[in-house]
């Protein structure tokens, strides 16, 4: 589904991101893990063309996107849920959610996918009314989540979702990106600090160091790994 080729890119003279290579196949959860700094947010914003991509080739679909302009990214299916959440405060859950379908123009879709973000997080189906702002932190990634899910992304990008947040929080969290993944067969590149936790639920994972891609693995090599369990899940 999408896929990377040597791409590098930065920010002035300096290169964040060096040479990265990776490939997502659709129906998978990947998860790209590393420490701060290590260039994985960088990685995310390159893909959805915020970033631009110096060199190398990103292909989604079969189609090269490394030159589009972000909002036509968005409009093939791309959906990036950023770290930090950035719901707009001051509009309701439910105006939220209307701006993650802004794209869209089926009535009967939105309508639809509202009540199945809903019900993936009853608590905003309560709150549908208060104002974002006023949500916890927990509850303002399940708004940011759901606000993506309303765009009906085909690839689904969550950068640090677990950032900030209680263990019982992110739990559900976890849970919930497996169940969008599944019902809906939404493809998930899933870029996380908390490597045990993303590993528990991805299909495959990638490790990022200086900018650079390490380690490729399916998850439970990557648990299984020694050097891994040292750095990154404190075993
Ligand atoms: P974190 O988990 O802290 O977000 P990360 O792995 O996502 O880390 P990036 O945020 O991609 O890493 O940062 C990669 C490198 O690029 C770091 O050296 C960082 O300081 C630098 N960097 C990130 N954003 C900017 C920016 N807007 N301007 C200049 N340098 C930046």
């Amino acid at each position: 589904m999408l896929k990377l080729e040597k791409v590098q890119s930065g920010y002035g003279n300096k290169l964040a991101i060096k040479n990265v290579s990776l490939e997502i196949v659709a129906g998978e959860i990947i998860t790209l893990i590393g420490a701060n700094g290590a260039g994985k947010t960088t990685t995310l914003m390159t893909i959805c063309g915020v970033v631009p991509c110096r060199s190398g080739l990103i292909t989604f679909q079969d189609r090269e996107i490394q030159e589009m302009a972000p909002d036509a990214i968005v409009g093939l299916g791309i959906c990036q849920v950023p770290e930090g959440r950035h719901i707009f405060p001051q509009l309701t859950v439910k105006e939220n959610l209307d701006m993650g379908a802004f794209l869209r123009k089926d009535k009967e879709g939105i309508k639809k996918d509202m009540e199945y973000v809903f019900s993936l997080f009853p608590i905003l189906a309560e709150r549908r009314n208060q104002d974002g702002g006023n949500l916890s932190g927990g509850e303002q990634q399940m708004l940011a989540m759901s606000r993506a899910l309303m765009a009906k992304p085909k690839l689904l990008l969550l950068d640090e979702p677990s950032m900030g947040l209680a263990p019982l929080v992110i739990k559900q969290i976890f849970e919930i990106i497996k169940q969008i993944n599944e019902e809906n067969n939404t493809t998930i590149f899933l870029v996380e600090q908390n490597a045990n936790q993303a590993l528990h639920i991805a299909d495959r994972g990638y490790v990022m160091e200086n900018g650079e891609i390490t380690l490729a693995g399916n998850a439970q090599e990557l648990l299984d790994n020694q050097d891994i369990q040292k750095a990154y899940l404190g075993i």
